[in-house]
């Protein structure tokens, strides 16, 4: 066994959930930034539930399936 590399992994495991806790609360806390990735067309609009356009926040990736093609409608 590398002592090196037991080290390395000693200090990194208890470090990954609270990792995984603030990419949560950032999610969270995300005052999102919302930019129009997509167009829905055709079959496509009736299998996503009417949902006409994709947008995605730019800081946390958060997607947002609007009913409307340039704005974004609350459903
Ligand atoms: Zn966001």
């Amino acid at each position: 066994m590398d002592i090196r590399k037991l080290i390395v992994n000693i200090l990194i495991i208890p470090l990954l959930p609270i990792g995984i806790l603030v990419a949560l609360y950032q999610r969270l806390t995300c005052k999102h930034d919302y930019k129009k990735i997509k167009t829905v067309h055709g079959d496509q609009i009736i299998a996503m539930g009417w949902t006409r356009s994709i947008w995605v926040c730019e800081k946390c990736k958060h997607e947002y399936w609007s009913s409307d093609l340039n704005k974004m409608t609350k459903r």
